[in-house]
């Protein structure tokens, strides 16, 4: 949607705008340990001459021009050599400065990349990247984990009666609460795109799934985003599917996408949970499910 696609645009232009940032910092770095080297190499070369003056002084006969040659040559290889060490150190703390402010870009520029630019939560590379990591660790463990796809209902007459701006701030509230309702470190919450939203459990079944995503429909119909003189409200339909290490990670999704389909068909507001791998998805497939609570 135009939405997502301007989103992107932002995202790029972010990402490029710090790659640029980068690459200046690179270069100045460059440029300054070469300038290092050069300058190294005239004040050795100054060292080398005053060496030089110092082997000739040694075959003067004269003890005085001797004496003299030799503390000069010695005074001036001295200065040399303690300017070159006190431009090392300088240098030396300008460049690791810039090493750091560097390796701090980096790092902010890794995370921003793994992030959602409106609602903060991980994004769908983020997203599609831990739950490999999920399903390997489930398959090797034989440990549960459980994947929750929540759906806003009817996201679209938001932006139509309200704006985009509204639904952005929607987004935004939606997305708030659901970090505050999967706080847990096994928890990771991702909008998987537009106005649907992915918790991967990463150590829990599908009997910890229901009870927290009844916990966050109760959340979400307490919800009230205060907007101009009037309140928005909205509801979320939940599509859960336990992790089976028979099937791969484009099933799992598959999966979790079919069960939220079918709450969507059965009235929204409510939580399906998906037939295992291979059997259809059914009415009877679905157990425990909440009936919605009634508005
Ligand atoms: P359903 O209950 O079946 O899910 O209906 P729906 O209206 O929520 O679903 P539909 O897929 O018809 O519409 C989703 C809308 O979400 C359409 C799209 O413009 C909007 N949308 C997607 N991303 C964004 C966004 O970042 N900001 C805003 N404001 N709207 C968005
Ligand atoms: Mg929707
Ligand atoms: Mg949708």
């Amino acid at each position: 949607s135009e939405g997502i696609a301007s989103h992107r645009r932002r995202e790029r232009l972010w990402v490029t705008k710090n790659l640029r940032d980068m690459a200046e910092m690179v270069v100045g770095l460059i440029t300054r340990l070469s300038r290092n080297v050069s300058l190294d190499r005239s004040s050795n070369s100054k060292v080398d001459v005053q060496l030089l003056r110092l082997r000739g002084a040694v075959e003067h006969d004269d003890l005085a021009t001797m004496r003299t040659e030799i503390l000069s040559a010695v005074e001036t290889i001295g200065i040399a050599l303690k300017e070159r060490d006190e431009r090392q150190r300088s240098e030396m703390e300008a460049i690791s400065r810039q090493l750091e402010a560097l390796k701090n870009e980096l790092t902010h520029t890794r995370k921003e990349m793994a992030l959602d630019g409106l609602t903060r939560l991980y994004n769908r590379a983020s997203l599609d990247e831990h739950m490999d990591s999920v399903a390997s660790i489930a398959v090797l463990s034989g440990r549960a984990a459980c994947l929750l796809m929540i759906d806003i209902d009817h996201f679209k007459k938001v932006n139509d009666t309200w704006g985009h701006q509204a639904g952005d701030a929607v987004l935004r509230a939606v997305a708030d609460m659901l970090v505050k309702s999967f706080p847990r470190k096994s928890d990771f919450v991702g909008r998987y795109g537009g106005e649907e939203f992915a918790v991967v459990l990463g150590e829990d079944g599908a009997a910890t799934a229901h009870m927290l995503s009844e916990r966050l429909l109760e959340r979400i119909h307490g919800m009230a985003l205060a907007w101009e003189d009037t309140e928005i409200r909205v509801t979320v339909s939940i599509g859960i599917a336990p992790f089976h290490e028979d099937g791969s990670v484009k099933d799992w999704i598959e999966r979790a996408d079919k069960a939220l389909y079918q709450a969507k068909s059965e009235g929204r507001d409510r939580i399906i949970e998906a037939a295992l791998p291979g059997q259809q998805q059914t009415d009877s497939a679905s157990c425990l499910c909440s009936a919605g609570i009634p508005r």
